[in-house]
């Protein structure tokens, strides 16, 4: 079962209730495939460049990918924690970043105190850790939390995918021997596949070997096809991974093991990395432990990140057709759009009577209960919200004796009984 997102009876949600409303158009600067569908959708409403609110349908599906990671990331072994926006300049002192890291935002109060907002979280979750580790005995451990991340994006023209404002899921592990950390990053890489699959992109994400930086050789980039993609991979069919055109050479693909020529190239979107991060942040705030033999060392780290909102973004452009979006069933809004067709008052009786059926089963529906509209609205309405399954009722469906049933995928649907669909609905979640 699908944990409930919502207290009461908020499984099901009738649309002539509903405050956000389809639309025809998109604002006008809007360029992204996922921002408008999203946006047209009522998912998302925008703010200004690369920042969005979310409304009820794309906080549902928001907070099903958030459950989806939560639930790898506890059975992982990691502790959830959260942390601050707001965060000390002098910690980014300390490692560097006050100054080197460009797309930092810097805010100051009227004091003349200036404080960063965080784009990550290294300089945060160190120095909380300062304070209870101190001994191989506390080691390994792993933290994550799923937060808000601020980045002075310049080209933030990828809707979803470029947020100035995002949800990001960031982990960071903490280490004795490097033998240790290479463990949970191999695990956490197995960890990251089942993620990907879990939200309904598993095929078409690969893991993919990028610059590592100034430790290590490489870093792992989690890279989903789509034309929408900013960077460009090769991928190696045979083996399942890919290499980031950024590092691609002779060199890397004979390290690797790869023949050029069986090489794909594709444009692909990196909705996740993980990074061996060495000592380079536990060094500046003198983070270690002390062994066996009361030595001192400084902790390894590496660190995981996932963008809640790019992966939202990553799953429109590369699953949608020209009608709208179509939803992985693990992360749509609902399981079911059911849709009253006509302005009989009969057919909105029974369609009543299956949406509480429904409710009671612990089905989540999306009712189309609004009158006065044409079944071709409704049916647009429906195939661009993208619910995996489209249930309509009318004169025609009663007659039959029951509900046309039909997958956002599929051309044409087959009639079925309310007890067929409450069925095949609970043996899908
Ligand atoms: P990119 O190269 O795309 O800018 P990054 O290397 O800066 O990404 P990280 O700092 O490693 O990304 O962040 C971890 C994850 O957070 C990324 O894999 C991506 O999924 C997400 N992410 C990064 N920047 C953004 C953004 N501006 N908007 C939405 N998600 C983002
Ligand atoms: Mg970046």
């Amino acid at each position: 079962m699908t944990k409930r997102l919502f207290s009461g009876n908020m499984e099901g949600m009738k649309q002539s209730k509903l405050f956000t409303k389809t639309k025809k158009e998109a604002p006008t600067d809007e360029v992204s495939n996922n921002a408008l569908f999203l946006i047209r959708g009522g998912f998302i409403h925008k703010e200004m460049a690369g920042v969005y609110s979310y409304l009820p349908f794309g906080l549902r599906v928001l907070k099903k990918i958030e459950n989806i990671i939560r639930e790898e990331m506890d059975k992982a072994g990691g502790q959830e924690i959260l942390m601050p926006s707001m965060q000390p300049k002098e910690n980014w002192e300390k490692t560097g970043r006050w100054e080197s890291m460009t797309d930092l935002y810097k805010v100051s109060d009227s004091s003349g105190r200036e404080v960063a907002l965080g784009p990550t979280h290294e300089e945060i979750v160190v120095p909380i850790l300062k304070n209870y580790i101190s001994s191989y005995k506390d080691l390994p451990l792993a933290l994550y939390q799923i937060q808000n991340k601020f980045r002075m994006e310049l080209r933030a023209k990828s809707g979803m995918l470029r947020g100035r404002e995002f949800i990001m899921k960031d982990m960071y592990s903490f280490h004795t021997t490097q033998e240790d950390f290479e463990n949970f990053y191999n695990k956490m890489k197995i960890v990251y596949k089942t993620i990907f699959e879990r939200a309904g992109i598993g095929h078409l994400t690969y893991l993919t070997f990028a610059s590592g930086g100034t430790f290590s050789k490489y870093s792992h980039e989690f890279q989903t096809i789509t034309s929408a993609g900013e960077d460009t991979i090769y991928i190696d069919e045979e083996s399942s991974i890919a290499v980031n055109k950024e590092v691609f050479n002779e060199e890397v693909l004979q390290s690797l093991g790869l023949k050029k020529e069986k090489l794909v190239e594709h444009k692909a979107i990196e909705v996740g990395n993980i990074f061996d991060l060495k000592t380079k942040y536990s060094e500046p705030f003198d983070l270690s432990y002390v062994d066996e033999k009361g030595e001192k060392h400084t902790i390894l780290m590496g660190c995981y990140g996932i963008g809640l909102s790019r992966l939202m973004g990553t799953v429109v452009e590369a699953l949608a057709d020209d009608k709208g979006i179509i939803w992985p069933e693990s992360i749509a809004p609902f399981q079911v759009h059911l849709l009253s067709l006509g302005n009989d008052d009969g057919v909105l009786a029974e369609s009543n009577n299956v949406y509480e059926k429904l409710l009671k089963n612990g089905i989540e529906v999306l009712f189309d209960d609004r009158v006065g509209l044409s079944a071709g609205e409704k049916f647009a309405d429906s195939d661009l919200i993208g619910i995996p399954y489209r249930a309509v009722i009318s004169l025609r469906s009663i007659k039959e004796n029951g509900i046309e049933l039909k997958k956002r995928t599929e051309e044409k649907g087959k009639v079925v009984s309310v007890d067929e669909l409450i069925k095949l609905l609970k043996s899908s979640i």
